[in-house]
C-alpha cells in the first residue's frame, strides 16, 4: 500500500468531523499533525487536496444546536456560521507549514454537469499548478436536499476522479473495513485489499454511521466504487491520534480498495466507449502523423469542423478520407473551433479574445482507434 502512496503524483485526502472537531471546537494539535504530512508530502513533490468536513458539527456548536435533530434549512445555516471557523483553522494550520489554502465549495452538480465539471475541473488544476492546498467540500447552504452528497465520503471519490488522483484517503474513526462491525463482533477481520466491491462486502457493511459524522461504511464502499472505476485506488484508515499518515506507513493498517487501472487509462476507455459523440473535426495529413505520434491536436492542423458540440464534448477526428482516426474530448465549443482552425494556437487569443487551451483536443483526452479500423 505504501508504494500506491509513494507513487501517487496527486492525493486527495478526506477528514472526517470525529476526527477534526473534540467538544465542539477544532482540533488543532491533531490538524497541525496532518498539516506537517502534507508539506513532507508536498516537499516530497506530491500534490494534495483536502476533503474536509466539520463545517456543520463546528455551526452547531457555536449556534447551539443539537446536530441530531436539525431541520434541512438548520443544517444549512450550521454549515454557513461553521464552515468559516474550518476553513480558517485548515489556513493557519498549513500557513504555518509555509503552505497556501484555497477553499472551494462544490455541489453534485459542479462534479457530474459537464461544464460545470469542466470549470471546476480546471479551477482545481490551476490551483494545484500554483501550489495551493485545495480545502474542499460540500456546499452544504446551497445543496438542496435531493442534489446533496451529504456526506464528504463520495463527495472526495468524485473530485478525485475529475481530478485524475491516484490515492484517495479516507481518514476515519475506524482502521479500515472489517468482515463484520468490529465493536460487536469479536471475530471481525479486516480486509487489507478489495479488488472488488460485490454484494457480499456491501452486505458486511451494514449501515452503521458515528456519531459526529455522517458517512457510514455504506458510504465508504460506494465511495470505493466511484474512485476504483475512475482509476484512483482508495485507502480507509485511522486518522485518530497524532500524525495518522505517518502512522500508516509504519503499521501498514488499512483496506486498500484497489483501482482496477491507473487514471489516464479509466479516462481513455470512458471516451473511446462514448456512444453519441457532438460533431467531427476533419484533420490534415500532418496531424494525422502527429496524433499517430501520440501528440495533441492542435487548432492548425483542423480543416473543418462539423455536427453540435460544445466544450468538453466528445468527438470524432477524421482523416483526409473521412474515416475516424481518434476521438477525443474538445476544448473549444463549435463556434469557437470553427473561428480558431487552420490557425496557429499562439493566434488563439485574438481570435478569441480569451487565452485558451493551445490544443483543441489534448492527447489526454484523445484515444486512436487501433489500425484497421
Ligand atoms: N459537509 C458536511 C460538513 O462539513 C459533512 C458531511 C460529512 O460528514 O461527510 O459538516
Amino acid at each position: 500500500m505504501q508504494n500506491e502512496i509513494n507513487a501517487a503524483k496527486l492525493v486527495v485526502i478526506k477528514v472526517g468531523s470525529s476526527l477534526l472537531i473534540r467538544d465542539g471546537a477544532l482540533d488543532t494539535q491533531w490538524l497541525a499533525g496532518l498539516t506537517e504530512e502534507i508539506k513532507t508530502a508536498s516537499t516530497r513533490g506530491q500534490q494534495i487536496m483536502v476533503v474536509t468536513s466539520g463545517a456543520v458539527a463546528l455551526g452547531c456548536a457555536s449556534a447551539g444546536l443539537d446536530r441530531q435533530a436539525l431541520t434541512l434549512e438548520q443544517s444549512q445555516a450550521a454549515a454557513a456560521i461553521g464552515q468559516i471557523a474550518l476553513t480558517q483553522g485548515w489556513q493557519d494550520c498549513l500557513a504555518g507549514k509555509g503552505l497556501k489554502a484555497a477553499q472551494i465549495l462544490l455541489t453534485i452538480g459542479d462534479t457530474e454537469e459537464r461544464r460545470r465539471y469542466l470549470n471546476a475541473r480546471r479551477t482545481l488544476q490551476a490551483l494545484l499548478d500554483m501550489g495551493t492546498v485545495p480545502i474542499i467540500n460540500e456546499n452544504d447552504t446551497v445543496a438542496t436536499q435531493e442534489l446533496r452528497y451529504g456526506d464528504n465520503d463520495r463527495l472526495a471519490a468524485r473530485v478525485a476522479g475529475m481530478m485524475s488522483a491516484d490515492v484517495l484517503i479516507l481518514l476515519s474513526d475506524v482502521d479500515g473495513f472489517y468482515t463484520a462491525a468490529p465493536e460487536t463482533d469479536k471475530n471481525a477481520d479486516l480486509i487489507r485489499e478489495v479488488t472488488d466491491v460485490n454484494d457480499e462486502l456491501l452486505a458486511m457493511a451494514g449501515g452503521a454511521g458515528s456519531a459526529v459524522g455522517s458517512g457510514g461504511m455504506v458510504t465508504k464502499l460506494q465511495a470505493a466504487q466511484i474512485a476504483m472505476q475512475a482509476g484512483c485506488h482508495m485507502i480507509l484508515t485511522d486518522g485518530r491520534g497524532a500524525h495518522p499518515l505517518s502512522r500508516l506507513h509504519e503499521t501498514g493498517r488499512a483496506t486498500l480498495f484497489r483501482a482496477m487501472q491507473n487514471p489516464l487509462a479509466a479516462r481513455k476507455n470512458w471516451i473511446a466507449g462514448t456512444l453519441q459523440t457532438a460533431g467531427q473535426l476533419h484533420i490534415d495529413a500532418g496531424a494525422v502523423a502527429a496524433l499517430r505520434d501520440g501528440k495533441s491536436l492542435l487548432p492548425i492542423g483542423v480543416t473543418q469542423v462539423s455536427g453540435h458540440f460544445e466544450r468538453g464534448d466528445c468527438v470524432q477526428i477524421l482523416d483526409c478520407d473521412g474515416s475516424e482516426i481518434a476521438r477525443g474530448l474538445t476544448a473549444y465549443a463549435l463556434g469557437d473551433a470553427q473561428r480558431i482552425i487552420g490557425r496557429a494556437s499562439t493566434e488563439i487569443v485574438d481570435l478569441l479574445g480569451f487565452d485558451g487551451r493551445r490544443e483543441i483536443v489534448h492527447r489526454d483526452d484523445l484515444v486512436m482507434n487501433q489500425e484497421g479500423e
